[in-house]
């Protein structure tokens, strides 16, 4: 009689039963043995140290990061390097080494929306270690309405579902980091809720600190049991847009070249892209004490999206929002399908808004809802986007409502 080679049961006790070479496997066996597969996969991952992740040179950590992310190559560079140093450094305990290397928390400064955010998750991602993206914005000194700083380590552990020690070489993305820069380059204003005293309490956790973490965030309380997190091996990466900083780099090039006298130099600058000639001093021009600059020793920037890069961004990321689509309707037997044109529709719409890359996926949204609302009702085995539908859908939308002001 045919019965499971794993439990034994017969085939009238199961609902299905595998044929193998030699053997048989039951329903219940296989989903048995994927949940130890997930579970094995899972401790895995945790474990900073597996094989794979020493592996992973600069150029390896640039090419995955090229899967998802378009253009950026300094960022991206940048980026890989910091993160192979920080492998290298977590390794370097084990070695008993002398030399100590410092972390290298890093620092990234473009526009919004220009990929920030996304060239840290996908980091993460590769990584497999716990990812968070907190917002300085609503962090404020103790005392003050808001949330504490440690709060942002709060949501580390809560990513790496309270494992702790996994919470300790994690990544923490700090988005916004500009908006807690001092009002001003005035440092004798003693109280600033949301910039100095902020940036102070920041500084313990970019150092590399015992901290403790209230388990649910929010304010402390003293009856609260708090979870001490040492933030040495967390990488913290730091993004800003740093509105006007472009104003500050260019009086400082200025300078420079003034004090060059006909220095040539100046030829050189490439006016429409200030950004790229960003150091350190022009973080402490908008803001940022030398302390926390100090902390973050790699200061990278990130271009502004062209039309090139923005027409890129439909199609080319492994999980582009064109291929989501095309998976979407593919699920139904549709095969859908673009007209360059309306590719190139659809970039034209989000540089007229001032959208920006979010602003693709809005307006592929509405160019594409009512096809996804009645397509799979209908007997069709392939569709395409073409300008004229594109054109069709975004006039009968309300797209002055993705307008930004
Ligand atoms: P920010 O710089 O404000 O952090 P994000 O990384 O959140 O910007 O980008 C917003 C969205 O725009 C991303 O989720 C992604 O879909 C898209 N995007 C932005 N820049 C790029 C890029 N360089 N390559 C691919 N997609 C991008």
């Amino acid at each position: 009689m045919e019965k499971c080679s794993f439990c034994g049961r017969v085939k009238k006790d199961v609902n299905l039963l595998i044929a193998g070479v030699s053997g048989h496997i039951c329903d219940s066996c296989i989903t048995q043995a994927y949940e130890i597969v997930e579970e094995e996969a899972r401790s895995g991952s945790s474990s900073f140290n597996t094989g794979n992740l020493n592996l992973l040179k600069p150029k390896e950590i640039k090419e995955f990061l090229d899967d998802y992310v378009i253009g950026q190559d300094e960022a991206k560079k940048y980026l890989s390097v910091a993160v192979y140093n920080h492998y290298k450094r977590l390794n370097q305990r084990v070695d008993k080494d002398d030399v100590e290397i410092e972390k290298s928390n890093i620092i990234l400064v473009g526009q919004t929306g220009t990929g920030k955010t996304l060239l840290a998750k996908t980091i993460a991602k590769m990584l497999h270690v716990p990812f968070t993206i907190v917002d300085a914005t609503v962090l404020t000194e103790a005392g003050y309405v808001g949330e504490d700083i440690e709060s942002i380590l709060t949501r580390l552990l809560q990513a790496a579902d309270y494992d702790v020690q996994a919470a300790e070489r994690g990544i923490v993305f700090i988005d916004e980091i500009d908006k807690i820069a001092r009002k001003g380059d005035n440092p004798s204003i003693t109280r600033d809720v949301s910039g100095e005293g902020v940036q102070q309490g920041l500084l313990k956790l970019l150092e590399g600190s015992i901290v403790n973490v209230p388990p649910q965030g929010g304010r402390k309380h003293p009856d609260q049991k708090m979870i001490p997190v040492n933030t040495k091996d967390i990488l913290f990466v730091c993004g800003g847009a740093f509105d006007g900083i472009e104003r500050k780099i260019s009086q400082r090039l200025n300078t420079q070249v003034v004090g060059f006298a006909e220095s040539r130099k100046a030829e050189h600058i490439d006016r429409n892209n200030f950004l790229q000639y960003i150091v350190p001093q022009d973080l402490k021009s908008f803001g940022l004490i030398p302390e926390i600059i100090g902390r973050l020793p790699v200061l990278t920037y990130l271009n502004p999206l062209d039309r090139i890069a923005l027409r890129n961004i439909l199609t080319e990321p492994k999980n582009s929002i064109i291929k989501q689509y095309v998976k979407l309707f593919d699920i139904d037997g549709i095969k859908l399908s673009f007209d360059e044109e309306a590719y190139e529709y659809i970039v034209d719409k989000a540089v007229e808004f001032k959208l920006g890359a979010r602003g693709l996926r809005s307006i592929c949204e509405l160019i594409i809802n009512d096809a996804m609302f009645e397509l799979p009702s209908q007997d069709i085995k392939e569709f395409t986007v073409t300008k004229k539908f594109a054109v069709e859908k975004l006039d009968k939308s309300n797209l002055h409502r993705l307008k930004v002001a």
